[in-house]
C-alpha cells in the first residue's frame, strides 16, 4: 500500500494550515494540500480541525492567538466563517459565505470563496464557453450560488432552479440578468434545459446509496438538449445517475472532482502564497476500486 506523501520534519518552525467542518473526517483537503506542500518542498502541515456547528465565527478569531496559517471551510461553517473575517473579497461578501481564509501581511484574515472559479476552472479544462454560455444551475445552495456568480461574473446568462422560488430568485441576484425558477415550474424548467448550453447540477441528489439505487435525479435527463454540456459538482459516486443518463443521450458532461481540485489549487495559493499544479493534487486523490 502507497502512502501520500506527508511532512515528517514537523518542527517548531513548521507552518500549520486546516479545514474546519462539522463533519470533517472525510474531507479530502488534507490529502490535496499536503500533497501539494510535499511537491513544493514547503515546510508546511495540513490537518482537519472538528468544530461544532455554531462555532465557525470562534474559530476564525482564534486563528490569530494560536498562529495558523489559514482554514478552508466546509459544512457548515462557510457564512459563520465570513462573519469572522477582517474583509472579505467582493465574491465573498456577494455570497456571503467563504471556503479560504488566509492571513494577509498585516495580520488581518481576509475571507475568500474559490468554489466558483474552480468550478469555471474545470470547465475550462473541458473547453466549455461560459462567456457567452446558456446556463442552468440546478440548486441554491452554498456550491450553487457561488457557481451562479462566477457565471454571471464571466458573462453566462443564468437560469437557477430550487425547490424554493424564493431561494432560486436569491441566487440569481448573484448573476446579471439571472432569473430563479422552481422545479415545480415544469414548463419553464422543460424550455430552459432544452435551450441551454450549460447545465450544473449544484444540489446533493444522487449522493447517497438509496439514490444510488434508485437511480435519483432532480431533473430527467431527457429534457436536457442537445447542445448541453452538463456538470456535476458530485464526486462521490464518481458518476451520478444523471450524469449516467445524460452521457448516454450523448451529451458531454464531467463529475465534481475537477471543481473539487481547482478549488483546492486556488485555496492552495491563497493560504501558501505558492501557486500548485492542479495535476499534482488531482494525482493525490484516492484510487477508485
Ligand atoms: P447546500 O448548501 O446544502 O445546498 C443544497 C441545495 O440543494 C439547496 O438548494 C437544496 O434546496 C437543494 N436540494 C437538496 N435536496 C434536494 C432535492 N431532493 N431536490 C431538489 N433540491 C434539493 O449544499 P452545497 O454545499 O451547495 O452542496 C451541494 C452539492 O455540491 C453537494 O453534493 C456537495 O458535495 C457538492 N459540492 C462539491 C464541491 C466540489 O468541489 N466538487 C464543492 C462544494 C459542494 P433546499 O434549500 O430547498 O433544501
Amino acid at each position: 500500500m502507497t502512502h501520500p506523501p506527508v511532512n515528517l520534519a514537523v518542527s517548531g518552525r513548521t507552518r500549520v494550515a486546516a479545514v474546519i467542518g462539522d463533519p470533517v473526517a472525510h474531507s479530502l483537503s488534507p490529502l490535496l494540500h499536503n500533497a501539494g506542500y510535499a511537491a513544493l518542498g514547503l515546510d508546511w502541515v495540513y490537518v482537519a480541525l472538528p468544530v461544532p456547528s455554531g462555532r465557525g465565527t470562534d474559530a476564525v478569531r482564534a486563528l490569530s492567538v494560536l498562529g495558523l496559517a489559514g482554514l478552508n471551510v466546509t459544512y457548515p461553517h462557510k457564512a459563520a466563517a465570513a462573519a469572522g473575517c477582517d474583509e472579505l473579497t467582493t465574491t465573498a461578501r456577494a455570497l456571503g459565505s467563504v471556503n479560504t481564509v488566509t492571513r494577509r501581511d498585516d495580520g488581518s484574515w481576509l475571507g475568500c470563496s474559490t468554489d466558483g472559479d474552480g468550478m469555471l476552472a474545470a470547465l475550462a479544462e473541458e473547453s466549455v464557453r461560459v462567456e457567452d454560455a446558456r446556463a442552468v444551475v440546478l440548486g441554491a445552495g452554498g456550491a450553487a450560488r457561488a457557481i451562479t456568480e462566477a457565471l454571471g461574473r464571466h458573462g453566462a446568462a443564468v437560469t437557477v432552479v430550487a425547490r424554493r422560488r424564493d431561494a432560486a430568485e436569491a441566487g440569481a441576484a448573484l448573476a446579471p440578468g439571472a432569473v430563479g425558477i422552481d422545479l415545480d415550474d415544469e414548463a419553464g424548467l422543460r424550455r430552459v434545459l432544452a435551450d441551454a448550453t450549460l447545465v450544473v447540477q449544484a444540489t446533493p441528489v444522487g449522493m447517497t446509496s438509496a439514490e444510488i439505487a434508485s437511480g435519483a435525479s432532480v431533473v430527467p435527463a431527457e429534457w436536457i438538449g442537445p447542445d448541453a454540456f452538463v456538470a456535476e459538482t458530485i464526486y462521490s459516486p464518481d458518476e451520478t445517475a444523471f450524469l449516467e443518463a445524460v452521457r448516454r443521450r450523448g451529451r458531454r458532461g464531467m463529475n465534481g472532482v475537477g471543481m473539487l481540485v481547482h478549488q483546492a489549487a486556488r485555496s492552495f495559493e491563497l493560504l501558501t502564497g505558492h501557486p500548485v499544479d492542479p495535476a499534482v493534487l488531482r494525482a493525490a486523490l484516492p484510487a477508485k476500486p
